[in-house]
């Protein structure tokens, strides 16, 4: 039996507990050596403590420096922040990871295996705007500024080099609008050429593309990327887009990594419309927790739960309605456990 290793746990909204719950289930026929500390955030933290990011959440994080969460809902009105945005910042989780990988073929793309690496703290995400009125209309212009620094671009970037190594890529291709926002985004481009030059040069391919030039690429030929490292507000579109080619965002898992923890989850929302049905599908949430195994050094864990999805989609064909199948959530999660418990 390994060593336990603290992580905290938020179930979070709508399907979040549902997923969480199936999440556990396979993490325990797993044998996974998470000690869990349950929280609250989002909608059922407003409930709880009045605030939907409550201080006990961000201490268990503080103290883990690990979490795995369900989707959070941030309420209309009563001026809350998000709570995704709180935790980034609270957290400088700089990193956003999304791996983009085909499961089930036969969909529009087979084969895909693609990892968007995304800045999350900088760039033209800072929340810096401003109108400037004229001739009576108050938004006459609106003006947003951008800031990314060389400090910020070069610990994403490092991120990006250092996992492509470390997952056996051959490739980093860094995404820029350099030629337009030659600051903006060229200090972007130049610390990577740079940390390449300096670091990399030898151990891993480097190349570099613009993103509109990127962006039709990824739908033509998606094959020749392996690796992509990009500024906060195209690693948002274009982590999307990659989630696309691959079947949408039901399938999709994310990690946030930061200095002072990372936090796994999946990177679709709280689902309201078949909350609390038994319909909903933990495979991103799962995906994320395989991330977390391989962030905790468990690569053979990790392996296995990927392994026991492929098997119970692909093999025993038992899937979601999300995907076409008729399993409910616990009958899909039973069949985990079932290849967990063979394999
Ligand atoms: P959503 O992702 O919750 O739902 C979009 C559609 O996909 C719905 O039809 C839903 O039923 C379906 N779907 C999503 N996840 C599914 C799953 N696991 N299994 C089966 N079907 C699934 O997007 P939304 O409706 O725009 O957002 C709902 C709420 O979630 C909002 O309050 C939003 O702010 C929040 N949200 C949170 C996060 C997060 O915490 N990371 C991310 C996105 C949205």
């Amino acid at each position: 039996m390994s060593t336990p290793i603290p992580a905290t746990l938020i179930p979070g909204d709508g399907i979040g507990p549902e997923i969480v719950d199936a999440a556990l289930a396979v993490f325990d026929a797993l044998g996974s050596p998470f000690e869990w500390d349950r929280q609250v955030a989002g909608l059922a933290g407003v409930q709880a403590h009045g605030d939907p990011l409550p201080k006990a959440a961000l201490d268990s994080i503080r103290r883990t420096r690990l979490a795995l969460k369900g989707p959070l809902e941030t309420p209309s009105g009563g001026g809350y922040r998000s709570s995704n945005v709180r935790l980034r910042e609270e957290f400088q989780l700089y990193a956003n990871v999304r791996p983009a990988r085909t499961i089930i073929p036969g969909g529009r793309f087979d084969n895909i295996d693609l990892l968007v690496v995304r800045e999350n703290l900088e760039g033209l995400y800072i929340g810096h705007e401003a109108y400037i009125p004229i001739d009576g209309d108050p938004h006459a212009v609106a003006m947003s500024t951008g800031v990314n620094t060389r400090q910020g671009s070069r610990r994403v970037l490092e991120h990006a080099f250092e996992l492509a190594i470390a997952t056996g890529r051959k490739k980093v291709t860094i995404v820029h609008k350099a030629n337009i926002m030659k600051a903006l985004t060229g200090i972007f481009l130049e610390t990577g050429q740079q940390l390449w030059e300096q670091k990399y040069k030898g151990r891993i391919e480097l190349d570099t593309v613009i993103i509109d030039a990127c962006a039709m690429k990824l739908v033509l030929n998606p094959w020749q990327f392996d690796v992509l490292v990009t500024t906060n507000l195209f690693g948002d579109i274009l982590s999307d887009l990659v989630a696309g080619l691959v079947g949408g965002l039901g399938m999709a898992p994310g990690a946030n990594i930061g200095t002072d923890a990372a936090i796994f989850e999946a990177v679709h929302g709280s689902a309201p419309d078949i909350a609390g049905k038994g319909l909903a599908n933990p495979t991103a949430l799962l995906l994320a927790g395989a991330m977390m195994l391989d962030h905790c050094k468990l690569p053979d864990l990790a392996a296995r739960l990927r392994r026991a999805i492929d098997e119970t989609l692909n093999i025993d064909k038992v899937r979601t309605g999300d995907l076409g199948g008729n399993a409910g959530t616990a009958a899909y999660t039973q069949a985990l456990v079932q290849r967990i418990k063979n394999g």
